[in-house]
């Protein structure tokens, strides 16, 4: 590995760490697998522990935040996605953040922490897009001990559990680490310490993931939490760790100094999130979706042009409104296609209103969300006034009443945040339920493994 690979990155250079920053993006809450471990949380400004983090952020908005970081702290050498999923089960919007993120700052170094099971499938576009760094957290080699580990493993539609679960996920990660090294990415390896359950296997691990070409590898020890299966565990003794460091330091260089940071940690690795940070960061969860995006209108589902008050499949037409310098300006009316087109309905939905950034509607089903998003049409979900809706669109302001709804794009339905994201589903966890849904209200992101 040619060594300036290693240069500025303050997890991978331990001499880079008082110098350099880094700053992870939250822009990744679904997860693809179940670690019995994991435990992510919204909205906990308590926890310092990879898949936790305030709020989460679309693409558009994380750019917003990272210009205003980029403006305010030196050194920023690094920017990571780390959950609080995982970035691969969240494809769209870790290579569009990615994306967005070389174009603007083309010298920052691109890194990304994943559980490998997607890897495979992404590794070209990551090299394209000068991705330098990638981590797989790898518990186990030896599939009887990772059924341990995993509660289940998504494959396509299907949920796999116990051993198979295990050997799939294992064989993915192989793929995924021999794919990055032939692309000539750094590769971290982390490795979650499991008393009881991978503690005498991390030798093996060590072994498998060098032969493989990996760079480094970073023994986190298990931050038992109480709302993981895992909870009642115990932490890894000092000794234990140490011990596990030196067997697996046999085979490949050990990293010591990693900080188990949030999915939303900024700064020096170890320095906690300021104040600034914890503001900017909120108040970049507010704004609209495509925050540089120049389409000038937003679309109403309305029933008499007052409230927010008909659902995106019901309307037979869309009020037109832009902003204007004594408010907001109501341009005229467009026709819904008809019904009975299938999904040819929300084709051409999203290019009858392919000028729209947002459409405010009552609700929304899965489908329809996921052909507008696609086509970068924001669908939020609300009660209220139509003037309401705007001032939030146009001028960052919250949704009256108890809820606003962001669409979702897991197909199910979409899912009720509080007044917006920045205070949304405090404290939740996925507690596995392997649907998968994907927005804030979803767990995702892992009590060792969001890490870059
Ligand atoms: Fe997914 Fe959590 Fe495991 Fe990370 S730690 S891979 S987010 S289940
Ligand atoms: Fe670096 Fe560890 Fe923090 Fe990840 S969790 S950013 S490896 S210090």
């Amino acid at each position: 590995m040619a060594e300036k690979q290693w240069i500025g990155h303050p997890c991978f250079d331990e001499k880079a760490k008082h110098i350099f920053s880094r700053v992870h993006l939250p822009v990744a809450p679904k997860c693809n697998i179940q670690c019995k471990f994991c435990d992510r949380k919204y909205d906990c400004l308590n926890e310092s522990r990879p898949g936790v983090t305030s709020v989460v952020l679309s693409p558009g908005q994380a750019l917003v935040y990272l210009d205003k970081i980029m403006a305010r702290i030196p050194n920023v050498s690094v920017m990571g996605i780390a959950g609080p999923g995982d970035p691969m089960a969240n494809p769209v919007e870790t290579l569009e953040t990615l994306s967005l993120v070389r174009k603007k700052y083309p010298d920052m170094l691109l890194c990304l922490a994943t559980n490998g099971l997607m890897l495979p499938q992404y590794v070209d576009q990551l090299a394209q897009l000068k991705t330098s760094h990638v981590t797989v957290t790898v518990n186990a080699v030896d599939p009887d001990i990772g059924s341990q580990i995993y509660a289940w493993v998504r494959d396509g539609k299907h949920i796999l559990r116990d051993r198979e679960a295990a050997e799939f996920l294992l064989s993915r990660q192989i793929e995924g680490i021999k794919l990055l090294k032939s692309k000539g990415i750094v590769v971290k390896v982390n490795f979650i310490l499991i008393p009881g359950i991978n503690d005498g296997h991390i030798s093996e691990v060590a072994k498998m993931v060098s032969s493989l070409g990996a760079d480094i590898f970073n023994c986190m020890p298990l931050i038992p939490s109480s709302g993981s299966d895992f909870g009642q565990l115990p932490s890894p003794s000092s000794e234990m760790v140490t011990t596990a460091r030196a067997a697996a330091g046999e085979y490949i260089v050990q990293m010591k100094h990693c900080a188990r940071c949030r999915a939303d940690a900024v700064g020096l690795i170890g320095q906690s999130m300021d104040e600034e940070a914890l503001n900017d960061l909120k108040n970049c969860s507010v704004l609209p979706i495509h925050p540089y995006d120049n389409r000038p209108y937003v679309a109403v589902a309305t029933m008499e042009g007052f409230l927010v008050n008909q659902h995106l499949g019901r309307a037979e037409e869309f009020y037109i409104y832009d902003k204007i310098d004594s408010g907001f300006n109501l341009k005229g009316a467009r026709k819904s296609p008809p019904t009975g087109l299938g999904d040819e309905r929300w084709k051409l939905m999203a290019e009858i209103l392919n000028d729209c950034r947002v459409v405010l509607v009552n609700a929304a089903g899965g489908r329809p969300v996921d052909f507008l998003k696609k086509a970068g049409i924001e669908v939020i979900e609300m009660d209220g006034l139509i003037e309401q809706g705007l001032e939030h669109v146009f001028n960052g302001a919250p949704l009256p009443g108890k809820r606003m709804k962001k669409g979702c794009s897991c197909g199910q339905g979409s899912q009720e945040l509080s007044l917006s994201v920045a205070t949304a589903c405090s404290s939740k966890s996925c507690g596995g339920g392997s649907s998968g849904c994907g927005g804030a209200s979803s767990g995702c992101g892992g009590n060792g493994l969001g890490c870059l």
